[in-house]
């Protein structure tokens, strides 16, 4: 999988993926990152790439121009190593011809969750586009944008730590990337729960034991354990994902106990 991201803090997305799992995923060649430095698109003579909001008020404005031509670089370099044989290396390129998909990360965009992540790490190649200062200019995202994705619903400085986040939790879910492939199927958000409690050793920590049913070797009881751990924590710290939890007719009886 190709993430390219376009940004003015290269070496942030650099540093900030580089180590762990998805450093060393990118070492195997199962994923590929690409940081693109907007500012190098300037055609401004001391590099600039922000100006004053048209209207006033505080604040900087990303410009257009090398936003759309930061893009268009990425779209020619994927059109390069796809094959394609459409004509790639002029600026004329028309942008409506969006074929990767190209996120914009904004606290107004849809807000992140695992089914996102699933859905996008379908794809091939995926360009994260990062704003700085008070945002950026309409008009490029309006010519560039596939999806507006936030993180939550808080203002960062910029794009960059939202582009790492949604790149990390993407990565994971593409084959080979984590040594287990089943380490990424049987998690908090599966059936939209939340995870069990996770022991190792020692069996006893300061006097607190691990729960006696995961020493037993009993792979049933440990199952129906877990399960049952899921739904009370999702209960108690999460009771807005119940709406839409996938219930087997036990959680369902068990959960009428609990309650009662
Ligand atoms: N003026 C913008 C607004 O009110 O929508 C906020 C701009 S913010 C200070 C600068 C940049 O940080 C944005 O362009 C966006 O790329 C990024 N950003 C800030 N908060 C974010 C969030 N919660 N999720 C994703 N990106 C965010």
């Amino acid at each position: 999988m190709n993430f390219y991201v376009l940004t003015l803090f290269p070496e942030m997305i650099r540093q900030g993926l580089s180590a762990s799992i998805i450093g060393r995923a990118m070492e195997k060649g199962i994923l590929q990152l690409n940081t693109v430095d907007i500012r190098e698109f300037s055609e401004n003579k001391h590099n600039r790439v922000d100006d004053y909001p048209y209207g006033g008020g505080a604040g900087m404005v990303m410009a257009a121009g090398p936003v759309v031509r930061a893009f268009r670089s990425v779209k020619d370099q994927i059109a390069v190593s796809s094959g394609s044989n459409e004509s790639t290396v002029s600026n004329e390129t028309p942008v409506s011809e969006k074929t990767p998909r190209v996120v914009y990360l904004t606290p107004q965009g849809k807000v992140f969750n695992q089914s996102m992540a699933e859905d996008f790490a379908k794809e091939e190649n995926l360009i994260f586009l990062c704003g700085h200062y008070e945002g950026i200019d309409e008009r490029a995202l309006e010519m560039i944008v596939t999806d507006n994705v936030s993180i939550g619903d808080y203002v960062l400085t910029g794009g960059e730590l939202p582009s790492m986040v949604m790149i990390d939790a993407i990565s994971r879910l593409v084959p080979g990337v984590l040594n287990n492939d089943t380490s990424a199927e049987f998690e908090t958000f599966q059936d939209n729960l939340l995870e069990y409690p996770q022991y190792t050793r020692p069996d006893e920590f300061e006097g607190r034991k691990v729960p006696e049913v995961l020493l037993s070797g009993h792979h049933g009881k440990v199952e129906e354990w877990r399960r049952q751990q899921s739904l009370l924590r999702t209960v108690k710290n999460r009771p807005d994902l119940m709406e839409k939890a996938i219930l087997s007719e036990k959680d369902k009886s068990y959960l009428s106990k609990i309650k009662q």
